[in-house]
């Protein structure tokens, strides 16, 4: 289940220009089974870690709460923005974005040519 969404991009001077942003909607069956997924693959390494000698005593806790905090933001994302394309309103550079793993709007965004600071946000009705 993907879908585009338009979106604008507001600098500090100039009119807003506009995006799109592809967000993956994942429904109950597919947070679980992303969660698991993720799950197992830290706990898998956390195994491994145990073999690590010294090292282990950091490495095998670390990982295994890693998995559980990657379980909880798996099964709690409902939309994952995957691909993000706009035009920086301030230097006019065509850009893909880097946005945040879980899709929100509005949230900051850095141009990649300017380096500025501009506000991604859904457009009005
Ligand atoms: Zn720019």
């Amino acid at each position: 289940m993907e879908r585009v969404q338009g979106v604008l991009l507001r600098g500090y001077h100039g009119a807003p220009t506009s995006g799109t942003v592809t967000i993956r909607e994942f429904n109950r069956d597919e947070r679980v089974r992303r969660a698991l997924a993720g799950l197992g693959k830290w706990w898998g390494v956390a195994i491994v870690s145990v073999f690590i000698p010294v090292a282990h005593f950091v490495l095998v806790p670390s990982f295994l709460a890693y998995g559980g905090w990657q379980f909880f933001q798996r099964l709690g994302t409902v939309e994952l923005a995957t691909d993000a394309h706009g035009t920086c309103p301030d230097c006019g550079a065509e850009q893909a974005l880097d946005l945040a793993a879980r899709w929100r709007a509005p949230q900051p965004v850095t141009c990649r040519q300017c380096h500025r600071g501009l506000q991604l946000v859904l457009p009005s009705p």
